[in-house]
């Protein structure tokens, strides 16, 4: 019978136990922890398949931290879902410090989500041709969106032909959901829409000039999501008395490594590890952990400025929604009601604590590293003591 139960596509909890005990019979795991979780599994019945239970993460928090955002202001007391020692207590140093400093400014400089389709052209005459009916026809694509979505908007239709191929980078206004879905489906849409009236092909309704999941320079350059920076101003005396480091060591940390050491590796991410803080808040509060990838490629300045400490985080790729995907299960919709960030509006707000997150997080380890303190903490918060 351990082979029928498989099949088994029920979201009863009764169909979930089903599978779970014919995956235990097969593979000859005991899986009583993945057994135990508090909600009803048809909540998460748009947000998997063979479902046999739950893996649980520690969750804690950092905070509060002072934000001065445009549309996150105030105190919060941020979430977050991790497996690293003492990943919480440097988030939580970072934002003692600059709330001591008045808190962190935020802006969300860029929204739009984006889907990139590839089209099989005749040559470059016919690109051309297929251009222009695109660019004639904004009425008839507009209207191709509308009968997807009633929140997502197309803003933009980017070209970048090249030989037989067509790529088309659509951006949506996706309200506040991250998008990709909605996205996806009204891109097809469209993409039927151009076929019908040019003859180009469509190969794939992404052809990775998205670019999701992926690293990749356009994200860097035009954003992707929210484009967001964050900043702060630490006093000298303030840094020197918490982070136990000058000023100018701290820029110079942030210069050498970040900035010269990424540049060397080749690497499209400039700073010192923005994943962290991202992953642990994406995994609280039910964002898409693999978009972790864009956010990666933040970049880390620090300046002295009049001998105080200036540092920012310029975040081309915030992809997080407040509706849909994984936001809606129990326990992440808690942590997004933590920071007010549940629901219709609240988009643009998360994504600036997202941002003020991964400042907190970069002005700590700059700070330890240009003490010489990181495998100090690591070793004492993050290993077991024998
Ligand atoms: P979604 O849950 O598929 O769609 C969002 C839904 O929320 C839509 O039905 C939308 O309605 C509705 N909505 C209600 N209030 C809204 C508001 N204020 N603003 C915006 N929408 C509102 O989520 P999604 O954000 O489009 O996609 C996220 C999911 O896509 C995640 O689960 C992610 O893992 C997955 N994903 C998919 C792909 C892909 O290629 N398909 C790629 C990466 C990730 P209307 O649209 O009807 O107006």
């Amino acid at each position: 019978m351990a082979i029928e139960d498989l099949k088994n596509r029920g979201m009863e909890r009764a169909d979930v136990d089903k599978r779970r005990k014919a995956v235990e019979e097969i593979t000859g795991a005991k899986l009583d922890n993945v057994s135990s979780y508090p909600f009803e599994p048809q909540a998460a019945a748009a947000n998997i398949e063979n479902m046999i239970g739950v893996v649980q993460i520690p969750m804690g928090f950092a905070g509060p931290v002072k934000v001065n955002g445009d549309e996150a202001e105030g105190e919060f007391i941020i979430p977050l879902a991790t497996t690293e020692g003492a990943l919480i207590a440097s988030i939580a140093r970072g934002m003692s410090v600059i709330s001591a400093a008045g808190g962190a400014r935020v802006k969300v400089f860029r929204d739009g989500m984006t889907r990139a389709p590839v089209f099989r052209v005749k040559g470059i005459d016919h690109a051309a041709e297929v251009m222009a009916w695109v660019n004639d026809n904004p009425d008839k694509i507009i209207e191709a969106v509308k009968g997807t979505t009633s929140h997502g908007q197309l803003t933009q239709i980017e070209f970048f032909p090249n030989g037989r191929s067509l790529h088309m980078r659509f951006t949506f206004d996706t309200g506040d959901a991250m998008g990709m879905n909605m996205a996806t489906i009204a891109s097809e849409a469209v993409c039927r829409l151009i076929a019908e009236n040019t003859g180009a092909e469509m190969v794939s309704v992404s052809g990775n000039m998205c670019t999701d999941k992926k690293p990749a320079a356009i994200n860097m350059i035009e954003g992707r999501g929210k484009t967001v920076i964050a900043e702060a101003t630490i006093p000298k005396q303030l840094a020197e008395e918490k982070l136990h480091a000058p000023v100018h060591a701290i820029v110079e940390t942030n210069t050498r490594k970040n900035l010269i050491g990424s540049a060397m590796a080749g690497g499209l991410g400039f700073n010192a590890h923005a994943a962290n803080m991202v992953a642990a808040l994406y995994l609280a509060t039910g964002q898409d952990p693999a978009q972790v990838v864009e956010a990666s490629s933040t970049m880390t300045v620090c300046e002295e400025v009049d001998g105080d400490l200036y540092i920012s985080v310029r975040m081309p790729a915030v992809e997080i929604g407040t509706v849909g995907g994984g936001t809606k299960l129990p326990a992440q919709s808690e942590a997004l009601s933590m920071i007010d960030c549940k629901g219709a509006g609240k988009a643009r707000k998360f994504a600036e604590l997202v941002a003020v997150t991964v400042l907190a997080g970069e002005l700590s380890t700059l700070g330890a590293q240009a003490a010489g303190h990181l495998g100090k903490a690591h070793a004492d918060l993050g290993r077991v003591k024998k």
